[in-house]
């Protein structure tokens, strides 16, 4: 890079950076009542077995809209949540809600599906975080085994000792546990293999190209070997047509996630969604 910067561009650099840290200082601000003032939403977008073509689960998203800052996508506040010290309490409210849905999905459908719910690194380090989920599941009367709770790659790095014993403590309360963003981070298959996981999800920079990228393709194919090989369930998230749909089930990837089969909804449109998609399905693939 050239340090040849001229006045102008670093004043605007200045500026810029400013920018940023007003909007994450009222992002942090506002934040901390969102929940109180019913701001925070959630969506659910469904997973698709491809063997059967049925929807077996839904992964809940959060979603925020501020009356000043409009809607702020969890990619920007998570972060801010994360660093600011809120983040129990929003995962606390996420879990709740989305046990609390599903539950209630799940006793008018005939065969339960499972929810996902993601989880923050932070939050998995709270020494109450088993004990809350845990008892937000007896309370709500959801098996934890219909719960998969995803995390990044990127928290083994770290922390791993830390996060192991959490890990297992979450698995021997019932939980799933999904590898989120999968072929990002850095762990290898030693890593892999000494975690209690059920799942992994390729990254969705991966299925974006897959189809006319070999390097993308080759990632899609080891990540599926991978789980074949590690007894792991294979989710491809991000999936927007019908080429990349076809294209990972001839793969034998098990579960599919995307704009192809549905966006995130909230609950209402997810239960009318339910109905529909469940016909519509048997058609695809
Ligand atoms: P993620 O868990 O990897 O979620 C997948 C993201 O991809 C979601 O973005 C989803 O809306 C989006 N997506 C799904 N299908 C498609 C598709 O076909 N095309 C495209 N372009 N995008 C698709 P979203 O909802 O903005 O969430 C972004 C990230 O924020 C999530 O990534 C997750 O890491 C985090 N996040 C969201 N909700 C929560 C939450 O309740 N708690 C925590 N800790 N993190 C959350
Ligand atoms: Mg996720
Ligand atoms: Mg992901
Ligand atoms: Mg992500």
């Amino acid at each position: 890079k050239s340090k040849a910067v001229k006045k102008g561009s670093a004043l605007f650099f200045n500026s810029q950076i400013d920018e940023q840290v007003k909007r994450d200082f009222a992002i942090e601000t506002e934040l901390r009542t969102a929940i109180a003032r019913s701001e925070i939403s959630l969506v659910y977008q469904p997973q698709i077995d491809v063997q059967t073509g049925q929807i077996v689960g839904v992964e809940a998203l959060c979603r925020w809209h501020n009356a000043t800052l409009g809607h702020v996508p969890p990619d920007e506040f998570i972060s801010v949540a994360e660093n600011s010290g809120t983040i129990g309490d929003l995962g606390a409210f996420v879990f709740y809600q989305a046990m609390r849905d599903i539950r209630l999905l799940n006793c008018t459908i005939g065969s339960p599906i499972s929810l996902s719910i993601n989880i923050s690194p932070k939050q998995l380090l709270e020494p109450n975080f088993v004990n809350e989920v845990t008892a937000a599941a007896d309370e709500l009367l959801f098996d934890p085994q219909m719960i998969t709770l995803e995390i990044t790659e990127n928290v083994l790095i770290s922390d791993l000792s830390v996060v192991q014993p959490v890990l297992t403590a979450l698995r021997d309360h019932g939980f799933k546990l999904s590898l989120d963003d999968f072929g990002t981070g850095y762990s290898s298959l030693s890593y892999l293999s000494n975690l209690p996981m059920n799942e992994i999800k390729i990254d969705r920079s991966f299925i974006d190209k897959f189809l006319t990228n070999s390097h993308s393709e080759s990632m899609v194919k080891t990540i599926i070997a991978i789980g074949e090989f590690c007894e792991l369930k294979v989710v491809a998230e991000g999936v927007e047509n019908q080429e990349q749909y076809d294209r990972l089930a001839a793969f034998h990837c098990d579960l599919i996630q995307g704009y192809y089969l549905s966006k995130p909804l909230p609950y209402d449109e997810l239960v009318a969604k339910y109905y529909s998609l469940s016909l519509d399905i048997q058609s695809i693939g």
